[in-house]
């Protein structure tokens, strides 16, 4: 088994589901006591959450790639960062390690494209919504990715920064992303990529008409496939 290191703490929220889902995937595979051989390294995220909303994308990207290098000096096989947002700095963290860097969007993207869907809406912050870091790596499969209008990516982005990454889930919360999903539906999409590694948190496959593609879910067992198999597909 390949040793799977995992950049978390942004929010820990969704580090801790990926600790479980990893472990429950090898488990599953390899049975009995088997777990997940993996390391950590997690960030503290209040100062990375400043850099992100004051656009210091550099300083950011430094961080990102600090933690992956730790990673790699660790022992880790390949590097995963556990969070949708900070794929911004992507290029970076490639350039920086040796070992490979499995990106979220390439395993969210492979799902999609094999479960037959060509147009998707996403769901994240604000970045992963309206830049091109994130949707231009979803062409890559075929994608075309339709985003909320205005008013409800802010509510979106707002309630991740506000309350998810807080581990706060409201029921007012959970209903205005179904309205925003149901919006998706009607503008044409075929499923719904929950974009951001919180959102799986609040939102359930009952809360939509559509097939949801949690990135958390999808990402690590994409971890689990390559820790074992040597490939995340
Ligand atoms: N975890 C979230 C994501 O997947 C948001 C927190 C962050 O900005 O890193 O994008």
């Amino acid at each position: 088994m390949k040793t799977i290191g995992l950049i978390g703490g942004m929010s820990w929220e969704s580090s801790l589901e990926y600790y479980r889902l990893i472990n429950e995937g090898v488990k599953e595979r390899l049975g009995g006591l088997h777990s997940a051989q993996c390391l950590m390294y997690s960030v503290d995220f209040a100062p990375v959450e400043v850099m992100q909303k004051s656009g210091q994308w550099e300083a950011g990207a430094a961080v990102m790639v600090d933690a992956a290098q730790r990673l790699e000096r660790g022992g880790a096989d390949f590097v995963l960062l556990c969070t949708n947002t900070m794929h911004k700095s992507a290029p970076q963290i490639e350039a920086a390690i040796r070992v490979p860097f499995l990106h979220i969007a390439d395993a969210a993207g492979r799902r999609v494209q094999a479960a037959g869907l060509r147009r998707v809406g996403l769901l994240g912050t604000r970045f992963t919504m309206e830049e091109d870091f994130y949707t231009g790596r979803l062409a890559r499969f075929g994608l075309e990715t339709l985003i909320p209008p205005a008013e409800q990516r802010r509510e979106v982005n707002r309630v991740i920064y506000d309350e998810l990454c807080l581990g706060v889930t409201r029921a007012e919360s959970r209903q205005a992303y179904r309205e925003v999903i149901a919006g998706l539906a009607q503008a044409g999409a075929e499923g719904i990529i929950l974009g951001c590694t919180e959102i799986g948190l609040l939102v359930k496959p009952e809360d939509s008409p559509l097939p949801l593609f949690d990135t958390t879910r999808i990402h690590a067992e994409a971890a689990v496939e390559m820790a074992l198999e040597g490939s995340p597909d």
